[in-house]
């Protein structure tokens, strides 16, 4: 296999690792996957083994036709998933499908998280839609998720949990601890008062801010 789709074992590994100790994923549960373009192929994670334990030997190589190119283990159960998404959002290099407690509430009310907070809308892009209900690592599902996230950056899975997505794997890292934590304020909230949203025009504005004028520049926060 390429140079490249050996980095991105090694990057999936170490993000496997960040996403199980900041609480997203339990045990097995969870999986991850690396588009590398240049080689027309996706790097996911196996199924059913912890994320401490997983090397780069692990990994599986797939096609875009859902194909193994690489690697001795069975792929996550939810290949397809990740396979859609990426059919859908040529923008996206990196899936990571969590199962963390807050937002795996709201998924289970089936509840949309609105654009409460502004870091969180930056990352996710508005609000985190969700899914009608279809059974784990079914097509049903995969199309489902592939076609709620649309242009944002995250979805919920009817009483399953969510898939955050972003140009790189550090940003589909922020991307779930975004929605997880947008998923806890908006539960605190409203066990004490009533959560105001961002307005479609509030949340086009601090998109347009974060796109042009967030980072290394005078004035901008964090
Ligand atoms: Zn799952």
């Amino acid at each position: 296999m390429s140079l490249a789709a050996d980095k991105a074992k090694e990057k999936l590994v170490r993000l496997g690792q960040k996403v199980a100790e900041a609480g997203l994923v339990i045990g097995t549960w969870g999986n991850l996957s690396y588009r590398v373009a240049k080689d027309n192929v996706v790097v996911i994670t196996p199924s059913g083994l912890d994320y401490h334990r997983m090397s780069t030997r692990d990994m599986v190589v797939i096609g875009m036709d859902g194909r193994v190119v690489e690697g001795d283990r069975k792929p996550s159960t939810e290949l397809a998933l990740h396979l859609a998404v990426y059919r859908t959002r040529p923008d996206v290099q990196c899936v990571i499908h969590t199962h963390s407690p807050y937002a795996g509430a709201m998924a289970v009310n089936r509840m949309p998280i609105p654009p409460i907070l502004e870091d969180a809308v930056a990352m996710i892009r508005g609000s985190v839609p969700v899914t009608e209900y279809a059974v784990s690592g079914s097509r049903r599902l995969a199309e489902l998720a592939a076609q709620a996230l649309g242009r944002v950056n995250a979805v919920l899975l009817a009483n399953h949990g969510v898939v955050g997505v972003g140009r790189t794997p550090e940003d589909a890292f922020q991307v779930c601890q975004q929605v997880e934590r947008a998923a806890q304020v908006y539960i605190l909230a409203r066990a004490i008062g009533t959560p105001v949203a961002l307005t479609d025009q509030e949340v086009a504005r601090l998109l347009e801010y974060y796109t042009k004028e967030y980072g290394q520049k005078e004035g901008a926060e964090g």
